[in-house]
């Protein structure tokens, strides 16, 4: 039978972990001076969702972010979309809405999740629960804590994504 596979892009501020969300997930590793490594657009993982076999190729970009330069080759025929800001970074946490739009503008409406990490940073929180829930709930996205240091919730993002797109 036909193989699934995803495209995946993971999107959100500069420095809220998403490099180290994908080389989590797909290597199982976390470095703390993470360099993508040049010349790959994406690392892959397959995983099973109810017994079927789904490969879920996961965007990276090289910091582009940064400048709002992100080109339309990373998001083009993207199947789901990773949103994340970072606990111990309010204005990640205000843009998410812009990355929001950003990928609906170019992609429509595709399976997505939203991500609070480093949850890990307890002490170094400058965003209430109540907060971060009530964007999840006027988004209407399945919310996430994670920490990507301590491998909290990051396996379950991407499952969860998965089943998402096999539901369409
Ligand atoms: P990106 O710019 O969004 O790709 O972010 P990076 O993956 O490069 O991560 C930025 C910094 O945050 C790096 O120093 C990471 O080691 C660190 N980082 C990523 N995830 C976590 C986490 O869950 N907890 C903590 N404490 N640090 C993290
Ligand atoms: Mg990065």
């Amino acid at each position: 039978d036909m193989e699934v596979a995803i495209k995946v892009v993971v999107v959100g501020n500069g420095a809220v972990g998403k490099s180290s969300m994908i080389q989590r997930f797909c290597k199982g590793i976390f470095t703390k001076d993470y360099k993508k490594t040049i010349g790959v657009d994406f690392l892959e993982r397959q995983i099973i969702v109810n017994g079927e076999e789904v490969r879920l190729m996961l965007w990276d970009t090289a910091g582009q972010e940064e400048f709002d330069a992100i080109t339309k080759a990373y998001y083009r025929g993207a199947q789901a979309c990773v949103l994340v800001f970072s606990t111990t970074d309010r204005e990640s946490y205000q843009a998410i809405d812009n990355w929001r739009e950003k990928v609906e503008a170019e992609v429509g409406n595709i399976p997505t999740v939203l991500v609070q990490n480093k949850i890990d940073l307890l002490e170094e929180t400058v965003i209430k629960n109540e907060e971060a829930e009530a964007l999840a709930k006027r988004l209407k996205l399945r919310f996430y804590r994670a920490s990507v240091k301590e491998d909290l919730n990051v396996n379950e993002v991407f499952k969860y994504l998965a089943e998402k797109y096999l539901q369409r």
